[in-house]
C-alpha cells in the first residue's frame, strides 16, 4: 500500500471519529480563552512549574477521539516543541512542524483538517529566536540539495526587506516571516479564510524566545 493511500485511509478514519467527537463535545471556548490557557501553560514552562499530566489516563481517554482546541504551525527546531513550551498534554494541540514553519500544501491541508474535522478554533503560527532556516535563507548561497532549497526558498523574500547582517536584523526577518506565513494561510486556503470570516477561527502570530522560554503574542 502506498504511503499516500495509507495517509488518506488514516485521515478518513480520523474524520469519522472526529465527527462523532464534535457532536459530544462541550461548547467551544473563545479564542481569547484558548490563548489565555496557552499563555498560562507557557508561564508554567518558563517558571519550571509544569503541570503533572496523567499521560496514561489521557492516552486511554483519547484512544477513540481527539478534539484539540488549538493547532500550531511551528518550526521543527528541537528546542521549540509546542506541547512542552505551552505545557499541554496529549490531545490538546494539533501540531504541524517543518523547518521554518512553511505554509506548503501539506501544512495547509493538515491545518484545514484540524479546523474542519477536529474543531480547532485557533491556529498559532509560531516562529522563534535564532531560527536556523531563516538564518540560512538570508545567508544566501546554494544548499546541498533541492529539498533543502525548498525549505529556504519561501523565506528568502523576507530577507530582502532588511539587510540581514546582524542578529537583530535576522530577528526582524523572523518576525516578518511569521506574519507572512500567517497571511499566507488565509491567502492560500479558502477553507481557513472562510472559517475566519465566519468567526469560527482565529489565527495568532507568536514568537518564542530561546533565551527566556517565553512565547510572545505578536498579533
Ligand atoms: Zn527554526
Amino acid at each position: 500500500m502506498s504511503h499516500t493511500l495509507r495517509t488518506l485511509i488514516c485521515f478518513g478514519a480520523l474524520a469519522v471519529v472526529a465527527i462523532y467527537a464534535t457532536a459530544q463535545d462541550s461548547p467551544t471556548a473563545s479564542a481569547d480563552q484558548v490563548w489565555a490557557d496557552l499563555a498560562a501553560g507557557n508561564k508554567r514552562f518558563v517558571l519550571g512549574k509544569t503541570a503533572s499530566h496523567d499521560i496514561q489516563a489521557q492516552r486511554k481517554a483519547l484512544a477513540k477521539t481527539q478534539h484539540p482546541r488549538a493547532a500550531v504551525l511551528s518550526c521543527s527546531d528541537s528546542r521549540v516543541p509546542p506541547e512542552l513550551v505551552f505545557d499541554e498534554g496529549l490531545g490538546d494541540l494539533f501540531v504541524v512542524r517543518s523547518a521554518g514553519e512553511d505554509d506548503d500544501p501539506l501544512a495547509l491541508g493538515s491545518l484545514e483538517y484540524a479546523v474542519e474535522h477536529l474543531g480547532s478554533t485557533v491556529i498559532v503560527v509560531m516562529g522563534h529566536q535564532s531560527c536556523g532556516a531563516v538564518t540560512a535563507a538570508c545567508a544566501g548561497g546554494k544548499s546541498e540539495s533541492e529539498n533543502l532549497d525548498a525549505v529556504l526558498a519561501p523565506i528568502v523574500a523576507e530577507c530582502a526587506k532588511k539587510d540581514p547582517k546582524t542578529s537583530e536584523n535576522i530577528d526582524l526577518t523572523i518576525h516578518y516571516h511569521i506574519h507572512h506565513v500567517a497571511q499566507n494561510l488565509l491567502a492560500k486556503s479558502k477553507l481557513l479564510k472562510e472559517a475566519v470570516d465566519e468567526g469560527k477561527l482565529t489565527v495568532i502570530e507568536a514568537y518564542y524566545s530561546l533565551d527566556t522560554g517565553e512565547v510572545t503574542k505578536l498579533r
